[in-house]
Parts: structure tokens; sequence; C-alpha cells
């Protein structure tokens, strides 16, 4: 008997057939990991390195492959999809490179003859990964986490399964260990029960804060540590001096990539009375700009979304919203899984499209007054994944940094993730960090070693 199936969200074409893994055939994956802890963990760096930049140089051979699969179980247009599976190969390069410094022992003065902090791993680590970035939120937290010392397992949204298996596939081709990195198919309670295993030694999710807030009582009460990377509502701030000619294909794209189903794409557009006409107007002319289509063709930037009900969900939300005052600008059209680029303007603090993520081609749009109440409406949220300024007045953006308690603050840049830069929020949004040296520590021991 199938307990699921995979659908292709622009022609309903049916991919394939689940059944879910038993919990025996879990239990056999985790006793597999935990067999091989010990030779993992010891192994030198180098060769974990030299592991890690084969799953590199693989991902690039594959990209097309591996962008297809994404475009077919979850409708990503093709073009991003290449682009995923190239900065996946970037991360793996980055730690290949890097992560021998990064795990080095760190010499603290003290008055011991020696001391320092020894960087060991933790043993298997369980990830529990959404369907928007299906390569790339795995290798983000994987590359480091393995070339640490650790094992994983993995646990990936449904609709993404033959991706999840290709990940698993990857790593046994580039030549890691059987046992080292494998997908499992499992339910909540499978996951629940195996984060109260002893053999999970930590557990980290990207997803919905409602999946956070359950896996982190399970983890909490279990005494596991939890990394949690959720939901964004991210506001993108233009000031009455923001360079609109340089930079809104920029704030456009920031909102419709992927077709707006990123955590940290701009979903509020917070615009200076001064200036609010022209934004609007050049907004408006760059999201009609944008192919959409079938989202296997080259050209398509915005295709469907990934499933019918999100596209459903969406809808309902700026309804929700129209019901309270909103004006719709462009779009608010929904064919099944397709839900036309929507561009709402009227909108108010307690509207749902300002309130709560969403997570689709919608742009709200808020118009205030002066720089300041753009920083006090900007703030007045229950995420804090980060927020984007626009302006010519660096100085003064820089002022603000300390006014956004959010996990990042790009000035005259859409918030987007980099290998080299800590990725993360506060609030609703989650805690943890991961890339860059700061997620290549959050699974490890971090010992103090201290010798007289
Ligand atoms: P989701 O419904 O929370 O699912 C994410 C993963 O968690 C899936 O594998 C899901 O499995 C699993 N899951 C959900 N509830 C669970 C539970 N109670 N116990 C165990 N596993 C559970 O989120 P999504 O709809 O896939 O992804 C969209 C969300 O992810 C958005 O809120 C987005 O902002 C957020 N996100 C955050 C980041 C970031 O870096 N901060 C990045 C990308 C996405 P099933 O599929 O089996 O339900």
């Amino acid at each position: 008997m199938k307990d699921y199936q995979s659908m292709n969200p622009y022609n309903g074409e049916i991919l394939e057939n689940y059944t879910l893994d038993s919990s025996s055939a879990i239990h056999n994956k985790l006793q597999k990991a935990l067999k091989i802890e010990a030779s993992w963990s010891t192994l030198e760096i180098e060769v974990r390195c030299q592991l890690l930049t084969k799953v590199a140089e693989l991902l690039i051979d594959r990209k097309e492959e591996y962008a297809t699969l994404m475009t077919k179980e979850m409708g990503k247009p093709i073009s991003q999809g290449i682009a995923e599976i190239e900065k996946c190969a970037w991360v793996c390069d980055f730690y290949a490179l890097n992560a021998e410094d990064l795990l080095a022992d760190e010499i603290i003065d003290t008055d011991a003859d020696e001391s320092f902090i020894s960087h060991d791993p933790l043993g298997c680590v369980l990830a529990v990964m959404p369907w928007n970035y299906p390569f790339w939120q795995v290798l983000r937290f994987a590359a480091p986490t393995l070339t640490a010392g650790n094992t994983a397992i993995l646990k990936h949204a449904k609709n993404v399964t033959g991706c999840s298996m290709a990940i698993e596939q990857l790593f046994l081709d580039a030549g890691y260990p059987e046992g080292c990195f494998q997908h499992i198919k499992a339910g909540h309670e499978e996951i629940e029960k195996l984060i109260a295993d002893d053999g999970i030694k930590a557990v980290t999710l990207t997803g919905s804060e409602k999946a956070g807030k359950s896996i982190a009582a399970t983890a909490g009460s279990n005494l596991k540590k939890s990394v949690l990377e959720l939901g964004g509502n991210n506001a993108c701030i233009v000031w009455e001096d923001a360079d609109l000619d340089q930079y809104i294909s920029t704030i456009a794209t920031a909102r419709m990539q992927n077709t707006g189903q990123s955590c940290i794409a701009a979903k509020r557009f917070i615009v200076c009375a001064d200036i609010y006409d022209a934004f609007l107007e050049k907004f408006t002319n760059q999201v009609t700009s944008f192919k959409v289509g079938d989202p296997i063709k080259e050209d398509t930037f915005i295709g469907v979304m990934a499933q019918e009900d999100l596209a459903e969900e969406l809808q309902k939300q700026v309804q929700d919203s129209i019901d309270l005052g909103a004006k719709v600008i462009l779009g608010n059209e929904r064919n099944g899984a397709y839900y036309s680029p929507t561009i709402l303007t009227n909108v108010t603090e307690d509207m749902p499209v300002f309130k709560e993520e969403t997570f689709g081609p919608v742009a709200a749009i808020i118009k205030v007054e002066n720089r300041e109440e753009a920083i006090k409406v900007a703030t007045n949220s229950r995420f804090g994944l980060g927020s984007m300024l626009f302006t010519q007045d660096v100085d003064n953006a820089m002022n603000m940094i300390s006014d956004i308690p959010d996990g990042a603050f790009f000035i005259n840049d859409m918030v987007k993730s980099d290998p080299r830069l800590p990725f993360g929020g506060t609030k609703a949004s989650g805690y943890g960090r991961e890339l860059s040296r700061e997620g290549i520590l959050e699974f490890v021991n971090k010992k103090t070693v201290y010798i007289k």
C-alpha cells in the first residue's frame, strides 16, 4: 500500500507513489548511523573535506538533472533551480576550503599552562527540511555538519521525496560511507520518537513556526539541542531618497523569486510618502515585466506555487485583507496552483498580508510619512528574519542597525544567504545560525580543555 504521492504542480501529473518507512526501518537507519559514528568522527578532516569537494563537483555535473527534478516536484522555474544547485556547490566548496580552520582549537590565555576550546562532533543530527529550496536547505546544513564529523538523518517535506532520495545518493556517489547521510520517509509521530531516541543528539528544522514549536517542544523535553530556521515577514523599507532606477529590479526580485516562496523574501514594502508614487509605478512595471509561465522553460521567472492548497491559502490571506480595505493594483487571480503576481496597496497593520507570512507572489505596500515611521512599521512584526533598507543616505541607514531586531539587515540589497555570513532569525523566525563559522559550530561540543 502506498501512503502518499508526489505531483507536478504545473500540470497535475502524478510523479511517484511512496510508502512511509516503518518504525523498524527508521530504527535500522539510525543504527547504521551510530555504527559508523566513531570511524567517521575520527577520520582526518582533510579526507572529509575532499569528500565535500567531490559533492560540489557532482552537483555541478548534475545541475540540470537536479533542477529538473525540483521543477517537476515543486514547480521551481528551471533557471532558478540551476542557480540553486550552483549555490549548493558553493557552500560545499566554502566548507571544504575553510572547515579545518573553522574547527581548529581556539587557544585562550588563562592561568593554565595551556587552555583552549576543542570542537568535537555531537553524533547523529536529525534534519527536518521544507520543500521551497529542496537542495539548498539540505546542503547548507549537511556541508558543515558532516564535515564537523557528525552523521545526519534527513526527513524532507513529502512533496520533494525525489529530491531527498537524490541527495542521499549524491553523498554515496561522492564516496561518503554508508550511514553517514541517510534520508527517511517519515510522519510526524516517527520524528517525535526519533528525537527522543538516545541515538539522536540534536535536531535542526527549517520550516514553519507551527512545526518549530512542535519540534522544539519535543527536543526540549528530551534535553536535545535544536536549531530552528522558521518563517519570515521581511520588511523592505524604501526611504524617500532611494535610487529606484538602480534598485527596482532587486526590490521586485526580492519578492518574486522562487514564485514568492522564500522565507527571506521581501513581503512588506514600507515606502516613504515622497517617493511612493514613483515607487508604485516602477515596481508595478518591473513585476509586470517578469515572465510568467511553464517552470520548465528557461525564460520563465514566475511559475506555479508548489501545491494548490498553498495558492488557496494565499488567496484567502489576500481576500481577508481586501475585506479590511486593501486595494488590488495587480493580480489576485488563481488557477489551480498558479497564483498571479499580486500587488496590494492601502495595506494597514491589522491585515493578514501585514501580520502573517505570505508565502507566494504577493507584495503588500504600506505608505508612511517619513523615515522614523518607516522603521517603526517595519519592526512591528512577530518575525525577525531580516530587513532591507534602500536609501542613498548610507550613514543614516547605519544608525538604524541597532533599531532592527532581526537576524539580518541589508542596506541597498535584498536579504540573501551567503556561505561566508551567518544566517538565521530572531523572535518567531527561530534561533541558531547556519552558514559561516557560526553554522559549523552549531553542532559541535565546544569543549573547554585546561592543562596545568
Ligand atoms: P512546514 O509545513 O513546517 O514543513 C517543514 C518540514 O517540517 C517538512 O518536512 C514537514 O514534514 C515537517 N514537519 C511539519 N510539522 C512537523 C511536526 N509537527 N513534526 C515533525 N515534522 C514536521 O513548512 P513548509 O510549508 O514545508 O515550508 C515553508 C515554511 O518554511 C515557511 O514558513 C518558510 O518561511 C519556512 N522556511 C524558513 C527558512 C529559513 O531559513 N528560516 C527557509 C525556508 C523556509 P511534512 O511535509 O511531512 O509535513
